[in-house]
């Protein structure tokens, strides 16, 4: 089919719940896509974070061919193979012991917030189910993960929302201080707002958050949906802040590009879930989980993948800085880690991430006016080149 008849048909049969580019994409390897016309794009959107290893990551593939071929399906009433051995390699290497799948960030935000005020009433005995939010933050559209959500424009006419969330400015340990009350259960914060226009908290903010909780027994909840599988240059970004949550979210860049979502949390912690407490599905499917694993062996393997995002992201955030000394009445802000990069400009971004399209190069714009760089964790310096190439030409024609 055709460009411009596939655009009318998108029109015609899909809820208008996007406001899309008008391309089709079709075909994608590593960092390059391919629209229905033909056209290359290089990519910098990843999916959203999600393409950690670029399109169709051979190994990627091969793990989903041999599974998709094995087992498909079956009910969490049994026990599967690649569910417990993506579980056991997510343990190993993190804070947690325990693991629950499912499909989705949104998904893994509310079994969080479940599973939260779980433990106060079934293993503490304490009626406490506040749970403290940053402004500016993102955690999913589900009616749970939207409540949490400090963004009003989110939660617009979907009212009335999910009571006791509280929301406090984000990096601000005295709000957060200020908020605790005889109520409140846990704290629940992205270690770096990605939706939010890439936030950075302070080097010694969630130490000192996680200091509160333990002083005042409230459980500590990091959204790791965006910052999680290597983005940061770390497998984890907690890793990076000298501290570890009690819970924490995933999703993204877990299954290399396959629908999966994750929590996981401490033995002590997860004792508030018993059979029946919770549940999905689909979530943790041999096939995604397969995915899922592979591409967590792919990071793992050698240190080469995150070594690689570290020395990117750093060499993007630079390149970007110099674009900044060229156009200083445009860019206003870099703000980075690993390849987690966001430019902040001092208008609106639409019109940037339009003119790099036509020039092949896909980028996002979020917040109004940051654009947000989430290249494959294997990008290279040639590519990097082409895009502040490409934006360099974009901001010359804007300025
Ligand atoms: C994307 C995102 C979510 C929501 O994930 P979905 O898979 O779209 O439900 C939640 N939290 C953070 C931090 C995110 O970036």
């Amino acid at each position: 089919m055709d460009t411009k008849k596939l655009l009318e048909e998108s029109d015609k049969y899909l809820m208008h719940t996007y406001g899309r580019y008008p391309i089709v994409l079709r075909k994608g390897r590593g960092m390059k896509v391919w629209g229905s016309d033909g056209k290359e794009y290089l990519d910098f959107v990843g999916g959203i974070a999600v393409n950690c290893l670029g399109h169709c990551h051979p190994k990627v593939v091969i793990a989903i061919q041999k599974q998709v071929q094995r087992l498909i399906h079956v009910s969490n009433y049994y026990h599967i193979e690649p569910q417990i051995r993506l579980a056991k390699m997510l343990v190993e290497n993190s804070f947690a012991d325990k693991v629950f799948f499912c499909n989705s960030g949104a998904e893994a935000n509310e079994a969080a917030i479940k599973l939260a005020r779980r433990y106060c009433r079934e293993v503490l005995g304490q009626d406490r189910y506040e749970i403290i939010t940053a402004r500016n933050s993102f955690h999913g559209r589900t009616y749970a993960a939207l409540s949490a959500t400090g963004q009003e424009k989110f939660h617009k006419g979907f009212e009335p929302l999910v009571p006791g969330f509280r929301h406090v400015d984000f990096n601000d340990i005295e709000a957060l201080s200020g908020a605790i009350s005889k109520e409140t259960c846990a704290i629940l914060l992205e270690p770096i707002q990605g939706e939010g226009g890439v936030r950075l908290p302070d080097p010694d903010y969630l130490r000192e958050v996680r200091r509160l909780c333990d002083e005042h027994h409230i459980l500590l909840i990091l959204d790791e949906v965006q910052t999680g599988i290597g983005r940061t240059g770390r497998l984890f970004a907690y890793e990076h802040f000298d501290m570890s949550p009690d819970i924490m979210t995933l999703a993204k860049g877990l299954g290399g590009g396959m629908p999966i979502g994750a929590m996981l949390a401490t033995d002590k912690v997860s004792a508030g879930f018993q059979p029946g407490s919770h549940a999905s599905t689909f979530g943790g499917n041999p096939l995604v989980c397969a995915a899922a694993a592979t591409t967590l062996d792919v990071i793992l393997e050698d240190g080469f993948v995150l070594d690689q995002c570290r020395r990117m992201g750093t060499l993007l955030a630079k390149r970007l800085s110099e674009l900044q000394d060229e156009f200083p009445n445009i860019i206003a802000e870099i703000r980075a880690m690993g390849l987690l990069v966001g430019m902040e400009l001092t208008r609106d971004g639409a019109p940037a991430v339009k003119a790099c399209m036509e020039r092949g190069v896909l980028i996002n714009c979020t917040s109004g006016n940051v654009l947000r760089f989430m290249p494959a964790l294997i990008v290279t310096e040639k590519e990097i080149d082409h895009l502040v190439e490409i934006l360099e030409q974009v901001f010359d024609t804007l300025s």
